[in-house]
């Protein structure tokens, strides 16, 4: 059975890691020992970790999906297992241009007043 949990953020994240103090590799053994074997790290506007992090995640029994929190207007938008994430503030058409068959598209918080 998969557990997995899709929407994540660490330290190195460019807008949350103000608040978010754990490191991916404390994110990684979080998971793995609450039993999450599937885990996205979804970084405002950046995928600030490398395979490292992949294999880290791997060797715990966790795989790592390739995600990114983009910012649409003023909402945010998961974008996940994207080949190629596009780039800044995008737009829904842009999401759709660059969304491959195998990628997830999540409205993380739709009734967060901000986006
Ligand atoms: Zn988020």
């Amino acid at each position: 059975m998969l557990r997995g949990d899709l929407h994540h953020h660490f330290n190195a994240d460019p807008v949350d890691g103000v608040f978010v103090q754990h490191s991916i590799g404390e994110l990684i053994d979080r998971a793995a020992a609450c039993g999450i074997n599937v885990l996205a790290v979804t970084c405002h506007e950046a995928i600030p970790y490398d395979g490292d992090a992949t294999r880290y995640a791997a060797e715990r029994g966790v795989i790592l999906l390739r995600g990114m929190e983009a910012t649409v207007g003023s909402e945010h938008v998961l974008l996940i297992n994207f080949r190629e994430f596009p780039q800044g503030k995008c737009t829904m058409a842009d999401i759709a241009a660059a969304k491959d068959p195998g990628a997830l598209v999540i409205a993380p918080h739709p009734f967060y007043p901000l986006g």
